[in-house]
């Protein structure tokens, strides 16, 4: 199957709410250029470096979302191109893409990364972060970023039910942040193995990659 064959049998199994973000890390410029000329323009890397070289060479109407882990130190790099900030985990970061995005007079959508998985490996608030996040209402006074929607990723399992589980866990959380988020209307959940379960269970966006474009080294 080709990149194009790959992305229309998920794209006609969507939902028309649900955008499909195809998780380019690791893939070579050859490969996005295959799934643009497919139609696609939402893009994911987990990367800020490689997003940016990437993004310096491609065309200009891709829409670039950073869903890894995030280095402050970093974040100036895509400031001024970067259309939605998955991994956010903390109000340090917050403040430092805040910073950035001011300098180029944006105003940067970000999720907030919640921790669902049993594994500790996986960065993110939890609910108690959260809520702390929330009573401290610096994001408000924050005018360079808008919290837009919440992102997570289950356990790395066979199990169905866990993973079922976590993304009810995040749903339910997703619909009590909503009265103190007034912008938040994404859920970023799924991924190549789970997304048909995320899907069910309320995902307006999915992150795939291996699906698409293959397996990576
Ligand atoms: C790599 C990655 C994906 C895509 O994973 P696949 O299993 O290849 O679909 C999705 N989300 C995040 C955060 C990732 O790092």
């Amino acid at each position: 199957m080709s990149i194009k064959d790959n992305l229309n049998t998920i794209k006609e199994s969507l939902p028309s709410h649900v955008k499909l973000v195809a998780v380019s890390k690791t893939k070579p410029i050859s490969d996005i250029e295959e799934a643009y000329a497919a139609g696609q323009r939402v893009f994911g890397e987990n990367k800020i470096q490689e997003m940016t070289e990437k993004q310096e060479v491609l065309p200009k109407d891709i829409e670039w979302h950073m869903i890894g882990h995030i280095q402050r130190n970093k974040v100036k790099y895509m400031a001024e191109y970067v259309a939605l900030i998955h991994g956010v985990d903390s109000l340090k970061l917050l403040r430092e893409i805040n910073k950035q995005a001011k300098k180029h007079n944006r105003v940067i959508p970000c999720l907030l990364q919640i921790h669902i998985a049993e594994e500790d490996t996986k960065f993110g608030f939890d609910e108690n972060d959260l809520n702390e996040l929330i009573a401290s209402n610096e994001i408000g006074e924050l005018s360079n970023i808008k919290i837009v929607g919440l992102m997570g990723m289950a356990t790395f399992t066979d199990n169905g039910q866990q993973i079922r589980k976590e993304f009810k866990q995040l749903k339910n959380l997703f619909e009590k942040t909503k009265s103190v988020f007034p912008d938040l209307s994404q859920l970023s959940m799924g991924m190549s193995g789970d997304y048909k379960i995320a899907l069910e269970e309320g995902s307006t966006m999915i992150r795939v990659g291996s699906s698409i474009f293959g397996s990576r080294n």
